[in-house]
């Protein structure tokens, strides 16, 4: 079986190719532009577009177009012929949300994780399902209608086996069988990737406006990484875990980081961090709780406290600022990339400060010898991304056969709608 081809099958090879095909038309295709883009027979097209008809997965729009020949049908996909559940499991809220056939986006949840739903990945779970199930009867959509179900996790990941392994803050998820899990207590056809994989996924679908073939997607959450998009295919890297840019060492003799080296990428800029040296320089109240839902609220006051001009509370940000602009001139000498795209649970609250005080500290020398400027930006989908990112994935798996852009480790097949 080949890498990718672990996706929630809608179809077979040729209804998903043709499929494919349809969802790339904006203004519909006809049968016979069909022939000429897959060269499959006009017979097989036939065929095909019948099946999809009957299944409800595309529409005949009634537009016939000019031209020689006959007057043309033309096919459309129907955005509600099929749906997609995301999820995103974070440390402090769990997402869901639930696209159409096209990507929309009909409906979403969000749930303050429980703390108990973080220590016991048994109550996670049922939590999750609980969620599930209310996200989709809070619509018209009937269930057997969702194709499958994509649950976005914080790495590192363990993508053969849909599992966690020692993620930091969710340790008690260590080892669960989470994607198993997951899939028999909805009942939909499970796929795993990381949270930051998925961001990039995500702005890859959702940001027409703006296409870029070459971008990294900065996610700002509890800790940092990036997504990246190179050449047009999302990266995921040899075991899925790409993208673990919070462990760059940056400062030989900076802080101790979690995973026991000192100067990490992530100690300079990770939210707890700087709530922690805000309450040593006085700038916070020290004997406030630091547990990881009041630290949102923390981090906000140091903001906050930066923007009015507090001169310490500014050198702070300010550092964090430096430390993400070398990063972004690093990596965007590393793969020439022309975008990076800002986003993550801790994005907002800094969102302007950043915007402000980063360009000028993205410099780019003569030696770097970029022969593009780099579009620096915020993620167009907001606090959603992960969550619509996993949901993307099981829509590609149902448009694109190779899932070529989409390439992840093996997990259950199951036949969908
Ligand atoms: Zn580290």
């Amino acid at each position: 079986m080949p890498r990718g081809s672990n996706l929630p099958a809608v179809a077979g090879f040729n209804e998903t190719v043709v499929l494919d095909q349809i969802r790339r038309s904006d203004d519909g295709v006809s049968r016979v532009e069909l022939v000429a883009l897959t060269g499959l027979s006009p017979q097989t097209i036939s065929n095909v577009t019948r099946k999809l008809l009957q299944r409800g997965l595309i529409n005949e729009t009634g537009k016939v177009v000019g031209g020689p020949g006959a007057p043309r049908m033309m096919l459309q996909l129907n955005p509600v012929g099929g749906f997609a559940i995301g999820v995103h499991i974070d440390p402090v809220v769990i997402t869901c949300v639930l696209l159409d056939l096209e990507g929309n986006l009909v409906a979403h949840s969000h749930l303050r994780a429980p703390s108990i739903a973080i220590e016991d990945p048994e109550e996670g779970i049922a939590a999750i399902a609980a969620a599930v199930d209310q996200l989709i009867a809070g619509t018209a959509v009937p269930r057997d209608r969702v194709i499958g179900l994509g649950v976005a996790v914080p790495g590192p990941v363990d993508a053969v086996r849909g599992r966690v392994v020692k993620p930091p803050l969710m340790l008690p998820w260590s080892e669960f069988p989470l994607r198993e899990s997951l899939e028999a207590a909805t009942g939909l056809p499970t796929l795993m990737i990381k949270d930051v994989t998925a961001a990039a996924v995500a702005e890859q679908w959702m940001n027409a406006e703006n296409p870029s073939r070459n971008f990294v997607f900065f996610y700002y959450g509890t800790g940092v990484g990036v997504g990246m998009v190179l050449n047009d295919e999302v990266h995921n890297g040899a075991s899925g875990n790409a993208g673990n840019a919070g462990h760059f060492r940056i400062a030989p003799d900076g802080p101790m980081c979690s995973c026991g080296r000192r100067g990490c990428f992530s100690q300079a800029v990770r939210p707890a961090r700087l709530v922690d040296q805000a309450q040593q320089l006085g700038l916070l109240d020290a004997t406030a709780a630091t547990d990881l839902h009041s630290v949102f609220g923390l981090f906000e006051r140091l903001v906050a406290s930066a923007e009015t001009g507090e001169p310490q509370a500014r050198q702070l940000l300010v550092a964090s600022v430096e430390a993400v602009g070398s990063f972004i001139v690093n990596v965007t000498n590393l793969l020439d990339v022309d975008r990076i795209v800002f986003g993550g649970p801790y994005w907002s609250t800094v969102e302007k400060f950043f915007q402000r005080e980063l360009p000028e500290r993205i410099r780019f020398s003569e030696i770097d010898n970029l022969s593009h400027s780099v579009n620096v930006a915020s993620s167009v989908i907001g606090e959603d991304v992960v969550a619509v990112g996993a949901a993307c994935l099981v829509l590609a798996g149902s448009f694109s056969p190779q899932s070529s852009k989409l390439q992840i480790a093996p997990a259950v097949i199951k036949v969908g709608v």
